[in-house]
């Protein structure tokens, strides 16, 4: 193996939080960065969504996902970043050493500063513990996207899909432009994970049936899937004996939730969050280790590409600023702490010494809420108030503090209740 080169700043992953974060770090006086993607082309999982909605709050119009990818590649291009594909980067450690693999071998880099912009993955099958035989036809809904927008192939003709989560009702849709049957959307919370206009442009315009509050309980089929038996479930989730039904299909979709990729972030011993799954940050998004910064689908899963953009951006000033040395030394880091219906929130922690003016906390509530409200407490004075007519858990949310009301504080609480 050669020698370890030297780098200021290594992105590793080139989909639209990688990219901003480069184009950001570069902006802000990086000139020696470099950017790995394991793919063969940057873009990220942008590529694979040819459907519109992306890009409304960056750039005022809706774009598909390979068009707002290309206003960045097109930066990266014109910004002369240097980026490798076919290169997957397969070991971190909290020295910054990075060890990547490609066409011409193993290869090592020793950086000042890491921006890990890996993306997340889609939970499979055997995490999900649904009894029935293995057949063919099962798919996570993000394979049988690349498999039908990029590959050009049908996973099947009657398709059920279990989760609805953005990409399954997004694959829904898909399913039947191509000329699918898609008999129902089987969801075991009683609310959808998606946006609500997806439920509304990808399940109502089309008659798709959503089934809250469903479970799939049974698959059926050796070769290939021929039926599931679906079933209500009760408030613990548990299915209700005598609510099943079976549908007859060829295609299980699951569309089950999605997992940050952070086997490297592990690697290099960053502290992992118990419910985003991706690393603790603070105010600059850095991690626990000193130098490595996390942004977009690693650090938690967004709904809009716009905020993985933005949030980026914050990572690659901020890693700018360490590399130049002119990011302020940690001093006293205070938790979020999130209370009500409140799961978590990004940053977990700020130093409010260290924070820039303006500084935006972004979370998720863990229920729907009908006429919300979302206080900021910063000891024991409300800092930020707001009225929401509704919080769901497949919509992001977001506060923004000001430095000054939490400069001096001891406590910083988010929460969020019913009215
Ligand atoms: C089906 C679907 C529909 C969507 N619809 C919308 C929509 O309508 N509107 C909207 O705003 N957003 C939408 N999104 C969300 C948006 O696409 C994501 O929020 C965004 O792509 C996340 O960006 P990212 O850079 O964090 O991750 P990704 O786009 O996943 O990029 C991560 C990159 O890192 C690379 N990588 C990972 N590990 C390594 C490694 N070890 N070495 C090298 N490279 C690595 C990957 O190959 C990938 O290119 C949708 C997402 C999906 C999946």
């Amino acid at each position: 193996m050669e020698q370890a080169k030297k780098k200021q700043l290594v992105v590793i992953g080139g989909g639209p939080a990688g990219l901003a974060a480069a184009l950001a770090a570069r902006k802000n006086g990086v000139q020696d960065l470099l950017i790995l993607e394991r793919d063969e082309q940057l873009g990220g999982i942008l590529n694979q969504c040819i459907h519109n909605g992306f890009g409304l709050h960056t750039f005022h119009e809706e774009l598909t996902g390979p068009e707002y990818a290309a206003r960045y590649i097109e930066q990266i291009e014109h910004e002369k970043i240097d980026y490798l594909l076919n290169t997957m980067v397969i070991d971190l450690d909290d020295k910054k050493n990075i060890t990547f693999i490609n066409q011409n071998g193993v290869q090592r880099i020793q950086a000042q500063a890491v921006i890990l912009a890996m993306g997340c993955r889609e939970r499979p099958r055997g995490a999900l513990n649904i009894p029935g035989y293995r057949p063919a036809g099962i798919y996570c809904a993000g394979t049988a996207q690349k498999l039908v927008n990029i590959d050009g192939l049908m996973p099947g003709k009657n398709v059920v899909i279990l989760g609805s989560g953005d990409i399954g009702l997004i694959m829904a849709r898909r399913m039947r432009l191509e000329g699918a049957n898609v008999h129902a959307v089987v969801e075991i919370m009683p609310y959808s994970g998606g946006l609500k206009r997806n439920i509304v442009q990808c399940l109502d315009d089309f008659d798709i049936p959503l089934k809250l509050s469903h479970t799939i309980t049974n698959i059926e089929g050796k070769e290939r899937v021929k039926k599931v038996t679906i079933a209500k479930v009760d408030k613990d989730r548990h299915p209700i004996s005598g609510t099943e039904e079976t549908i007859e299909c060829d295609t299980l979709l699951l569309s089950c939730g999605l997992i940050p990729e952070n086997e490297l972030s592990e690697k290099a011993c960053i502290q992992i969050h118990d419910i985003t799954h991706g690393p603790i940050v603070d105010e600059s998004l850095e991690t626990n280790v000193e130098g490595i910064f996390a942004c977009g689908n690693v650090l938690h899963v967004h709904d809009l590409v716009d905020f993985v953009s933005r949030e980026a951006e914050h990572a690659g000033i901020k890693a700018a600023q360490y590399v130049l040395n002119t990011l302020p030394k940690k001093e006293t880091e205070i938790e979020i702490e999130t209370k009500g219906v409140v799961r978590y929130c990004v940053p977990a922690k700020i130093d409010p010494k260290r924070m820039d003016d303006l500084q935006v906390i972004r979370f998720r509530v863990g229920k729907v809420l009908k006429d919300g409200a979302i206080y900021v407490w910063a000891d024991d004075r409300c800092i930020f108030h707001r009225q929401k007519k509704i919080l769901t858990p497949g919509e992001m949310e977001q506060v923004i503090l000001k430095k000054k009301d939490v400069e001096y504080a001891k406590t910083i609480r988010i929460e969020s209740e019913e009215m």
